[in-house]
């Protein structure tokens, strides 16, 4: 039992599907917030793996909330977005953040997703920290879920029954299908490889260049002069404490042979990634490139915002709920929100553990709309990089390439107050049901 100054508090038993950064995210909320706490994933942790990911302020704020251990992360702070020119790499556009913390309070922190991943793992099973020390059940591949009973059965045949399940299992996710989402899917016009280049390898070479900055920079994302599709872009950022530079590539789909959706563990020879018009890329960045490893292919589909995130007991969470293209840098820190305003809405602040389904009925209310804001500039983004969060905020190189009318910006994605959205919600309908 947990002690609440809410005498209409419950103690909740939690099945969290998918120990993903959002699944973990959401069992650190939880557990903060006084529930019992029990992750299923299908596969051993051991096998983790990833690049560079973006904890903008909006993701940092919540893991200083729940007080995780961030120095532990392994963080580079990024000071500056640089646009380069495909060919030259020459600086067509930068998006200085000095004034970021003092801003908004929080710095936008680039990890590695491992390390990002063991970190959040400890803070949700370690013995210190506030609230109980959250379960992991390894080897749990979901089967199915009855959201109305509140069981979920795993493909080893074990059944479990909680109050709350949320499923976090990432982009092809079970839970979803099983909560009646029908995902409205089509193949992304752009797929990305994903590779890194340790720093010492850097050094090595004398490829210092670029490398060393704590900026994420960018080469092409736009229609090139000589009719360079914009699809060819180049994504590069530092992390693990700088000891990691980081590339996502991109290319027209029909240059890959790679079919299935997300992240597949799978080498692919550099000659793959450095395809197409890859032979006019800056050579700078070519070298680099033929430098690298862990080059694995990510194939990308957009996914239009679902109808629904929950039914009875059960929700979704992450990219089981708004699956996005990358070209914002959100997935995490949106995965991150999520779990946040499941910690607040099933927090001692509300009376939600009495009536789980209208808690989740206010985390759609909550969460949707921004979320699904953030899934279509993640699109617009993957035809222009103009229109991702930062560049929106600057005059662009080329008139011609102005993000759009309700643009993304980063004051908007920063200044967002979570609290006291929910507060007034739940206050909204308070005075709806007195008025009626
Ligand atoms: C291995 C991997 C590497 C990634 N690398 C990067 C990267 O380098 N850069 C980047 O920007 N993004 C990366 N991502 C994506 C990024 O982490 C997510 O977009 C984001 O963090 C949202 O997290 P999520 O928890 O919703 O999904 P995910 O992080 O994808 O987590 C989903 C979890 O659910 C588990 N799972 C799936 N199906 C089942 C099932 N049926 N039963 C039980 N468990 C299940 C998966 O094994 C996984 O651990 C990666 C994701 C994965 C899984």
């Amino acid at each position: 039992m947990t002690s609440s100054s809410n005498p209409n508090f419950k103690q909740l038993r939690v099945a969290i599907v998918g120990g993903g950064l959002g699944g973990l995210s959401a069992a650190v909320a939880l557990r903060r917030a006084g529930h019992l706490v029990e992750i299923y994933e299908r596969r051993d942790f051991n096998v983790e793996v990833g690049a560079s990911i973006s904890c903008a302020a909006n993701g940092t704020q919540w893991l200083r909330e729940w007080e995780v251990d961030i120095p532990d992360m392994k963080p580079v702070i990024l000071m500056k977005l640089v646009m380069r020119d495909w060919e030259t790499g020459k600086i067509l556009n930068q998006y200085n953040l000095d004034y970021y913390e003092k801003e908004w309070g929080n710095v936008y922190n680039m990890l590695h997703r491992q390390d990002m991943h063991a970190t959040l793992l400890k803070a949700a099973t370690s013995s210190e920290g506030k609230g109980t020390p959250c379960a992991v059940n390894i080897d749990h591949i979901c089967h199915s879920v009855d959201a109305e009973a509140g069981t979920v059965t795993f493909q080893n045949g074990v059944t479990v029954k909680a109050d709350l399940i949320i499923g976090a299992d990432g982009i092809r996710s079970v839970v979803r299908s099983q909560i009646g989402v029908v995902p409205d899917i089509k193949s992304a016009p752009q797929t990305c490889y994903r590779v890194n280049l340790k720093k010492s390898v850097v050094d090595a070479l004398g490829l210092v260049k670029y490398s060393y900055d704590p900026a994420i920079q960018f080469w092409g994302g736009v229609q090139g002069n000589n009719g360079r599709s914009k699809y060819y872009k180049i994504v590069m950022s530092p992390c693990s404490g700088g000891e990691i530079v980081s590339f996502y590539c991109f290319m027209p789909t029909e240059l890959t042979k790679h079919h299935e959706e997300g992240f597949t563990f799978a080498e692919v020879p550099v000659s793959d990634v450095i395809a197409g018009k890859y032979d006019e890329l800056d050579p700078d960045c070519v070298n680099l490139l033929k430098n690298s490893v862990d080059r694995m292919p990510w194939r990308l589909y957009v996914h239009q915002a679902y109808t629904h995130w929950f039914k009875g007991n059960t929700c979704v969470l992450g990219d089981a709920a708004h699956p996005m293209m990358p070209h914002q840098s959100q997935g995490a820190c949106q995965a991150i929100e999520d779990a946040a305003a499941l910690g607040i809405i099933f927090s001692d602040k509300y009376d939600f553990t009495q009536d789980v389904n209208a808690g989740l009925a206010m985390y759609e209310t909550i969460r949707k709309p921004r979320a699904t804001r953030v899934q279509s500039a993640s699109a617009r983004a993957t035809e222009n990089l103009n229109e991702r969060i930062g560049f929106t905020s600057l005059t662009p190189h080329d008139a011609s390439l102005a993000a759009t009318e309700g643009k993304l910006t980063i004051n908007e994605m920063n200044s967002y107050k979570m609290h006291d959205h929910i507060s007034s919600e739940v206050a909204g309908e308070r005075n709806a049901v007195n008025a009626a």
